[in-house]
């Protein structure tokens, strides 16, 4: 297991990327919209992990609702596993509670899942495996 991605959200992609692609000089692999959660994400490597830039891209968006609550900032940390389905059903039967109870596509040819931050003191977890291209 690795650290894939620290999820973080901005209230604006293009004014975060000043920042994280001009300042830090991070390159970006990958801009693309997730429709299914509301998002448009860009992808920025850091040795072997990467840091995802996430806005909202319509008010019900998880992402709006996050920002409108705290501000921006961290949202998750996400955990690269071989197997997502098997990494549910494996914290379901040890009594974790789960955001997604299968794995749905996410950014960059991945399938992730959320696990809910009840059960991991706090912090948003997300699992992702990298899909077959
Ligand atoms: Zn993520």
């Amino acid at each position: 297991m690795k650290i894939d991605h620290l999820g973080i959200a901005v209230e604006s992609l293009e004014t975060a990327l000043k920042f994280y692609a001009q300042g830090l000089q991070l390159p970006v692999t990958c801009e693309e919209v997730v429709e299914d959660q509301g998002v448009k994400v860009a992808m920025l490597p850091v040795g072997e992990s990467r840091i995802e830039l996430l806005e909202a891209t319509r008010p019900d968006s998880p992402i709006a609702k996050f920002i409108a609550k705290r501000g921006p900032g961290i949202h998750h940390i996400c955990l690269n596993v071989p197997d997502v389905a098997a990494a549910l059903a494996e914290l379901k039967a040890q009594g974790f509670q789960l955001i997604d109870e299968k794995p749905r596509p996410g950014a960059d040819h991945c399938l992730v899942a959320f696990v809910h931050p009840k059960s991991t003191h706090g912090v948003l977890i997300e699992l992702s495996q990298k899909m077959q291209e």
